[in-house]
């Protein structure tokens, strides 16, 4: 593993320099093109001059050496929020760092304060900011505003789209608490108005009157999103008896309604996503849905959400098509974002595949433990470097996961304390600083004793603890099947709809 991005300025007199920045040696993945090899990315101004084997480094005034790194379009964030939202950030302090240079705000503004959003953020902002118009005119101003059907017009917010096509690419309704369709079929209706897509949320209250089959079958168009797919707030998109994918879902999809994650705080669950992708139902768009608490609580930014669909089996190449070139498709501006095009305005992201143990938390929060991560080193938008990662601090080259691991405990008959990891049915390890973080199932057992006394590594993993001499706790072949005082059981646990699902 590589930390640091070498860039060297060069100065060679009586060369023409045809590039300001050269990108050499990194893997280059745009699914756009389907490039997905070595290559060199040259840059001249703010477009993308040349990708090509080779690129000779005299031709180049920046160079930038992108060896052990990936290459690839500046990601396309397509929900975010950056303005009037409660939990609103300022986009080149939290996407450029995560190698997005092209966010879309899901509805903060709506018409009555566009204009502001524009002045005050959008064109402020060295990261692309596109807008979601809200159907309500005070935009996402929180209740009661954000149901107050008398504030979404749907003429007066097709007329502001029109007029401010270049960064409004669509229309957003969230939170809406009241019975029936009225913000829904409104905001279709500026979409037809305006020629631009829907986004809708998941606020399907029992007490509404609306359901997800209707809204998706009967309500929404080709081309219209459903955001926050992997949630849990009701019968949603795993039928939480069965965990089978509901067919009307399935069949939304075939109709052309487009599925985005919308990560979040409360949006992606494990259960969820692990079920939807074991049945093939993948994002259409991958998206984070930042603000201040779901980057605080998940840091889910666009590498966070991005390994934790290859945790669950989607290749990098995959993630990367549903973060480039789909987002920028739903939002009717590809090829003009998403792609390395050349000649396309040069917006890049070099990331780093990271190998070790990683913890990723969901909405609840539950943790699992990938051993890839991905994370942004450098972005470049419109040919500018806006971001360098610094120094990282040294990972941990181990990649063990223990499925059990004590902490601390005592062997009979060695002296001392021992951490005892156990992968499978075996004793994998018995040592001292084994990582908590490393293991699935974390056991504190400082003051007791663990059985058999001779335990070694490569044994199979049959222990039981024990506290003053009272056995507390067994394990068989590495399984818990005895644990009377909860030692393995988390404090608090949540439970939810599909907390019965593994
Ligand atoms: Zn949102």
């Amino acid at each position: 593993m590589r930390f640091l991005l070498l860039t060297v300025f060069l100065v060679a007199p009586g060369l023409a320099q045809q590039y300001t920045i050269v990108l050499r040696g990194g893997h280059v993945v745009d699914p756009g093109n389907g490039i997905d090899a070595p290559m060199d990315v040259a840059i001249s101004g703010d477009r993308i001059a040349a990708i090509a084997a080779n690129i000779p480094a005299e031709e180049a005034r920046r160079l930038v050496d992108a060896s052990g790194f990936y290459v690839v379009p500046g990601l396309v964030d397509l929900h975010v929020h950056v303005f009037r939202y409660s939990g609103s950030l300022a986009p080149d302090d939290t996407s450029l760092p995560a190698g997005a240079t092209t966010v879309v705000d899901a509805g903060g503004s709506g018409w009555r304060n566009f204009d502001e959003f524009r002045k005050t953020v959008i064109a402020h902002s060295k990261t692309r900011v596109l807008a979601l118009l809200n159907i309500v005119g005070q935009g996402m101003a929180g209740e009661p505003f954000e149901s107050d059907t008398e504030d979404m017009d749907p003429v007066k917010t097709a007329d502001t789209i029109l007029r401010n096509r270049d960064v409004i690419v669509g229309i957003k309704t969230a939170h809406y608490a009241k019975p029936g369709w009225t913000a829904i079929d409104r905001a279709v209706d500026a979409g037809r108005g305006a020629g631009v897509p829907v986004m809708v949320d998941d606020k399907i209250y029992t007490n509404s009157g609306r359901t997800m089959r209707e809204e998706l079958l009967e309500h929404l168009r080709p081309g219209d999103i459903h955001t926050h797919m992997y949630n849990d707030r009701q019968v949603e998109l795993i039928d939480r008896f069965t965990g089978r994918v509901q067919p009307w879902m399935t069949e939304a999809r075939r109709r052309g309604v487009l599925f985005d994650v919308g990560h979040g705080g409360g949006s992606f669950l494990w259960p969820v996503a692990t079920r939807a992708l074991e049945q093939g139902f993948v994002p259409d768009t991958i998206s984070t849905d930042l603000h201040a608490e779901s980057i605080a609580i998940q840091q889910s930014t666009m590498p966070n959400v991005m390994s934790k669909l290859m945790l669950l089996g989607m290749s990098l190449e995959d993630v990367l098509a549903r973060s480039t070139v789909n987002p920028a498709k739903a939002i009717g501006r590809y090829p003009e974002v998403g792609t390395l095009g050349v000649g396309r305005v040069a917006d890049i992201a070099v990331l780093e595949q990271q190998s070790g143990v990683f913890v990723f938390k969901d909405s609840w929060p539950a943790k699992r433990l990938g051993t890839k991560r991905l994370e942004s080193v450098m972005t470049i938008r419109a040919g500018k470097i806006v971001y360098e990662r610094g120094t990282p601090a040294t990972a941990s080259q181990d990649s063990t996961i223990y499925d059990l691991l004590f902490k601390h405990a005592r062997i009979a008959g060695n002296n001392g304390e021992s951490d005892i990891g156990i992968i499978g049915g075996r004793i994998a390890r018995i040592g001292h600083g084994l990582k908590a973080a490393h293991a699935r199932v974390l056991v504190e057992a400082e003051g007791y004793q663990v059985t058999p006394a001779g335990l070694a590594e490569g044994a199979p993993a049959n222990v039981a603890v024990l506290d003053a001499g009272r056995t507390i706790m067994t394990v068989r072949s590495g399984r818990i099947v005895t644990d009377d005082e909860g030692l393995s059981i988390p404090d608090v646990s949540r439970a939810g709809p599909y907390s019965n699902f593994k």
